[in-house]
């Protein structure tokens, strides 16, 4: 091998090493002023130069700015500009969409070029101008420009070296400008949902008012002569037996009964109201240990008659812990309670997912619900049932849909009268969460 060919060889390779070293940068980095900087001073070492620039279009599409550069006196980068007029390299270059490469500015007949190339030592300057395509449809991102400061032929493998270089370069600025979009898209879907939340915030500020005092009623006003009831007829109950008489003492245990019902209903009413008034501040939440103790709750005492299968690990959710607790409570609740009598009821929890939301169910093989009943029975104080068969409130379905959607979710239920239920909420995907930190918080609540 010849001493040229050796020469050739190795200006090749030192090449192909800047090629790589700046492929690597360009997938790494999300700056672009980082990447289009550290892209001229690896093809200023690429090259020997020590010099090099990218001019960027502006919008009126005739106008470059220098971007970026190294090796450049203050006051060029960020601030010198080009018109790319028909007399200038850059023009031409734009016009034709080929590198353009003037070898030495002092005999070049065809361009004029800016003065401060020449304010910066540049006394012949050999261009290489690559255009840098933007992406389809879209204008060219700029010109990638070597200076040198002799005069200075360029061979076909220093163009085809940098028609490559300038080609990864573009398809860089392209992603960054895509990152860029998304990201703008996104600012944009934020700034429409703060509306809408500001406007909700402002409906319910009214409602909560309301609100308020309905739920200082409930406490209130309604429970005080509630406890005067019940107190009253346990009172008959413990100091008049004697006169009451074994009918008197049933209908005084059916007062004391009949309040203590309305008191679980007063607590159920105002944790409705609460849930109502409650700003869901949601955040990846593992539902599992939540759904593992409410199973806990419902089998305690009727270990032989429920049957309760937690599938776990459930998967993470955005949800508000305390509130999708009440909920997965009420859902593994009910279908523990509508059992059929004497049959062991089995009820099982699971996740699935679903196009990036989550879906817990639970699911049961009790009485099942018949289809015309199933919408209603979310609804406030409906119950299919008498309370002897099975006693409760009429509310916990309500919570649970007012939760879901709290929460930003959703619920529903399938079944058939006589063959189980299978209930289920559905939120979004803890997993979306960047901050996983809070699923490790949710197993301790
Ligand atoms: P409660 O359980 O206090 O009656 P809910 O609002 O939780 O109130 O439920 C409303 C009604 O929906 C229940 O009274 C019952 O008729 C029906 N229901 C709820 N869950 C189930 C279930 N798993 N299986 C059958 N019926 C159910």
């Amino acid at each position: 091998m010849s001493d040229a060919d050796k020469g050739g060889l190795s200006e090749l390779l030192r090449q192909q090493t800047i090629l790589a070293r700046f492929g690597e940068l360009a997938l790494r980095s999300d700056d672009l002023g980082e990447i289009l900087t550290e892209s001229c001073r690896l093809v200023g070492e690429a090259l020997g130069t020590d010099l090099a620039k990218v001019v960027e279009l502006q919008e009126d599409g005739q106008t470059l700015l220098v971007r970026a550069g190294v090796g450049w006196k203050p006051g060029v980068v960020g601030v010198a500009t080009i018109k790319a007029a028909d007399d200038t390299s850059e023009g031409h270059a734009l016009k034709t969409g080929k590198p353009l490469i003037s070898p030495d500015i002092a005999t070049e007949t065809r361009f004029k070029y800016p003065p401060f190339l020449t304010e910066n030592g540049v006394r012949a300057v050999a261009n290489v101008i690559i255009i840098i395509i933007g992406g389809k449809g879209r204008p060219p991102y700029g010109i990638l420009q070597i200076d040198s400061r002799t005069p200075r032929e360029f061979t076909e493998a220093d163009t085809a070296f940098l028609s490559g270089y300038a080609n990864l370069l573009a398809a860089t600025v392209d992603r960054l400008r895509v990152i860029g979009e998304l990201r703008g898209g996104e600012a944009r879907r934020r700034v429409a949902l703060e509306a809408q939340v500001a406007e909700r915030t402002a409906a319910l500020a009214g409602s909560n008012a309301q609100l308020d005092a309905f739920a200082y009623t409930v406490s209130h006003d309604l429970r005080a002569p509630l406890r005067a009831m019940e107190g009253f007829a346990r009172i008959l109950l413990d100091d008049y037996a004697g006169p009451l008489g074994d009918k008197g003492g049933r209908y005084a245990e059916r007062i004391v009964a009949a309040a203590e019902r309305m008191e679980g209903l007063i607590d159920a009413l105002l944790a409705y109201s609460q849930l109502q008034r409650q700003e869901a501040k949601v955040r990846a939440v593992d539902p599992t240990p939540m759904a593992l103790r409410a199973a806990d709750e419902a089998r305690t005492g009727h270990e032989g008659a429920i049957k309760i299968e937690v599938a776990t690990p459930l998967l993470p959710v955005l949800a508000e812990p305390v509130v999708l607790g009440q909920v997965l409570t009420n859902l593994i609740g009910n279908a523990a309670k509508f059992r059929r009598e004497g049959v062991p009821v089995h009820v099982a929890v699971r996740a699935e997912q679903r196009a990036g939301r989550v879906r817990i169910w639970v699911e049961d093989d009790g009485i099942g619900i018949a289809p015309e009943h199933q919408a209603r029975i979310f609804n406030v104080f409906e119950r299919l049932h008498g309370q002897e068969a099975y006693p409760g409130t009429g509310i916990g379905l309500a919570i649970v849909r007012k939760g879901a959607e709290l929460m930003g979710g959703s619920c529903g239920v399938e079944s058939e009268l006589g063959h189980g239920s299978r209930f289920w909420i559905e939120l979004a995907d803890g997993r979306n969460e960047a901050d996983y930190a809070h699923i490790e918080e949710g197993k301790k609540d």
